[in-house]
């Protein structure tokens, strides 16, 4: 077998789970939408049937003031039961196991009601939470219980009770956000007693065999937060409760380390859990950036954890399992952490999906069946787009010819995987490229497609996904070969000298940025990012944090923009700050409400607030956004077959990869 330990089953004493993959939570925005359950039933029965061995929900309150939202999903009474039989229904079938994740939002409830240990508002929510009277904690852990004994009734295999990420149980655990003189705060005992009632409660209202799995806080990454001796106590206790398993929360939502980006290394934490392990006897799960097989065997066969928790992988591919286990991992779509159309969704309070998979959450929506009329189809562009676009329709029978101009597949996503922290993007293209082989898409590399060929062969329906190229500016000096655009400088084509202005903040400006000031990606060297970060694997401190330690600054860099707003305003919003931080790591100096004037021997000009200066630069980047690569629409429109424009071509303004996949996806289930 070719991944025998991630795939060995695990026994529960009472229950068996078949392999050591745990789905891990993630709220999918379904749980509220209007017959959302259903889809929520047929998005987790395709994971189960996908082979993981365990699943676990995104998180339901077990009563009101837990809601992280208003309008969010709660377990609370027999009437609510109904919808989540579905689910279960759907997984069981499907020969799957799931639990049901058990989550109070404590200070992080966006609501006015929302209620904490102590009344203190948190940095990343607006409102400041009530104070719970001694007889609100006695409450809201009836409410734990008798929540769980709902999800059995639900019949779900078992509860997670979401212990980590700074949430309810956290912010009762450690003295940043306990300051309570009762029973429940004061000493690290009395702190430590909430979770321990309520796993105590829960294990007495449901009985022996259903599982408790404990998401506890091995590492807060914020100061004040659990030591590491407190840490192992706590899993002690938990064990003596009642807990089955133990899954590993790194990180408070309000810590300012990343966790789970794309930037941070695979399997970046599991030496957390590793630690853990060698004072319990109960499994432990791994969690945080793991999102291959070859990862997660690592983590298993070298005793790390007993499991590995994956969530997003399984937005990217449902089969994940199913495809380690025919030894075909090459075939696995794999997640890139880039949070686009997941986490970024979430708080955008839409549906999540996934860059890399637009079907994700869309099962019963986005279907590739069988076309009616198979037809012969012309692609002009192997970007994310085309890529899509071919493997899709090839996917429903049709016959598709892919037309790539250069000599690879991958489009821009060959200039982003050059970016250090894009590394996984490369997993993209390989994933692409592996299925157009398998769906027989015939691919013509070095091959620009224009009318003529579309004459010479029979084709029923172009379509022109042929992408964008960068806005060029048109200014005095900027003829000079000093000033050069972004792709010139990722495609190795000039050198770049010591002093470097960027003119555009955008995505692509920041990530130049990062290219010209970072000597090697610290994405890939696992302790000089720690370092980085200041994480301490020695656990020295409470919360596991240190000095950061900053790479030597070998570059000046000045990063400009014509707005007045914030500097990476438009980034994504669960990853903007670390782009952010990262610059500011490297020292670079970034400018608003600048004006261009001219470039010359003296370097850049420009005014900012009507003040004129010279940056003293040796090269001038281009970063300031694409136009469409639209010339040959009306020689494509003129060959009289229909033509179908999708992704950067179609409109280049805020296209990214989100937007070009799902387009390509979306055309072909038209055709
Ligand atoms: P393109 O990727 O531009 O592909 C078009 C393809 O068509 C090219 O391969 C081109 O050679 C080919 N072509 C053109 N004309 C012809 C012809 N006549 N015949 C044959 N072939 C032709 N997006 C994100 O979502 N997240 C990110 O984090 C991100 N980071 C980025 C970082 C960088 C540095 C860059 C440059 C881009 C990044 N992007 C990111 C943007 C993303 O890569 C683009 O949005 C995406 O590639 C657009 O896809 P597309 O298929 O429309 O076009
Ligand atoms: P962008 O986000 O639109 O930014 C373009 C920048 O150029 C802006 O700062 C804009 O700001 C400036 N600009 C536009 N026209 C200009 C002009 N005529 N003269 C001078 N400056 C001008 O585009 P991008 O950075 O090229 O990124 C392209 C797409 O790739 C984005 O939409 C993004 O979604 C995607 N991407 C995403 C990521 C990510 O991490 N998620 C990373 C990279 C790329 P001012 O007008 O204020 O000067
Ligand atoms: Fe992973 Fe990005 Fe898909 Fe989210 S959107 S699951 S981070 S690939």
């Amino acid at each position: 077998m070719s991944f025998p330990h991630l795939l060995e089953p695990l026994d529960l004493g009472f229950t068996q789970l078949k392999n050591r993959v745990l789905m891990g939570s993630m709220h999918t925005g379904l749980e509220e939408e209007k017959g959302g359950f259903e889809k929520l039933a047929a998005f987790y029965k395709e994971r189960a049937l996908g082979g993981v061995g365990l699943i676990v929900t995104g998180g339901i309150s077990p009563n009101l003031r837990g809601r992280l939202a208003p309008n969010a999903c709660q377990l609370s009474f027999p009437w609510q039961v109904k919808k989540h039989t579905k689910v279960t229904q759907a997984v069981h079938e499907a020969g799957g196991k799931i639990c049901m994740q058990l989550l109070h939002a404590g200070r992080y409830g966006y609501h006015p009601f929302s209620s904490a240990p102590s009344k203190i508002k948190s940095p990343i929510t607006p409102f400041t939470p009530s104070a719970m009277s001694a007889r609100q904690v006695n409450g809201t852990i009836k409410d734990y219980a008798s929540s769980a004994a709902l999800a059995k009734k639900a019949g779900y295999d078992g509860v997670e009770v979401m212990g980590s990420e700074g949430y309810l149980i956290n912010q009762f655990i450690s003295s940043r956000t306990n300051k309570r003189d009762d029973k429940w705060g004061g000493e690290f005992k009395n702190r430590a007693q909430f979770p321990i009632e309520i796993v105590k409660s829960i294990r007495e209202k449901v009985g022996k065999d259903f599982i408790i799995i404990f998401r506890l806080s091995m590492l807060d990454l914020v100061d004040n937060g659990s030591t590491w001796e407190e840490v192992v106590q706590l899993a002690k206790w938990l064990e003596q409760a009642g807990v089955t398993i133990i899954n590993t929360g790194i990180g408070w939502h309000e810590a300012r380390v990343p966790t789970i980006s794309t930037s941070v290394p695979r399997g970046a934490f599991a030496w957390v859990t590793e630690r853990l392990k060698q004072e319990m006897s109960i499994p432990l799960v791994a969690t945080n950036r793991i999102n291959t097989p070859e990862i997660a065997e690592h983590i298993i066969s070298s005793g790390q954890a007993d499991m590995v928790s994956m969530a997003r992988p399984f937005l990217a591919d449902a089969d994940f399992v199913n495809k380690a286990a025919a030894n075909t991992p090459e075939l696995i779509n794999t997640c890139i952490g880039c949070n686009q159309a997941c986490l970024d969704h979430t708080f955008a309070l839409k549906r999540a999906t996934c860059l890399v998979n637009p079907r994700a959450c869309y099962e019963t929506e986005l279907n590739f069946t069988p076309a009616q009329t198979k037809k012969r189809i012309a692609v002009m562009g192997a970007g994310p787009a085309g890529m899509a676009f071919s493997i899709y329709a090839a996917t429903r029978g049709h016959e598709v010819v892919l037309f790539e101009a250069k000599s690879e597949v991958g489009g821009q996503f060959n200039l982003a995987r050059k970016i250090p922290g894009k590394e996984e993007f490369d997993e993209t293209i390989r994933y692409f490229l592996n299925q157009i082989k398998l769906h027989k898409v015939e691919l013509r590399l070095n091959t620009r497609l224009d009318a003529s060929v579309v004459r010479d062969e029979k084709f029923d329906e172009i379509v022109m996904s042929s992408g964008v190229k960068p806005r060029a500016i048109d200014l005095p000096g900027f003829d000079n070969p000093k000033v050069v655009d972004y792709q010139k400088v990722l495609n190795g084509e000039v050198s770049i000298g010591k002093k470097v202005a960027l003119i555009g903040a955008g995505g692509i400006g920041f990530d130049i940025a990062h290219y010209l000031c970072e000597s090697e990606s610290s994405t890939l060297d696992l302790n000089r990012w720690l370092k980085q970060w200041g994480i301490d694997k020695d656990y020295k401190e409470a919360g596991g944090l240190t000095a950061p330690v900053p790479e030597e600054k070998h570059r000046e860099v000045y990063l400009l923009q014509r707005k007045t707003t914030k500097i990476g305003k438009g980034l994504g919003k669960t990853t903007g700050w670390i782009h952010r931080t990262v610059l500011k790591q490297h020292q670079v100096m970034t400018k608003v409400g600048v004006s261009y004037d001219r470039f010359d021997e003296q370097g850049l000009h420009i005014s900012v607030d009507g003040k004129a200066e010279v940056l003293d630069v040796d090269n001038v980047i281009l970063c300031a956004g694409q136009v469409s690569n639209t010339e040959l629409v009306d020689e494509m429109k003129s060959t009289g077959l229909p033509v179908h424009l999708i992704g950067g071509v179609d409109v280049a303004a805020e296209l990214d990869a989100k937007r070009a996949i799902r387009q390509g996806a979306e055309l072909a289930i038209t055709l």
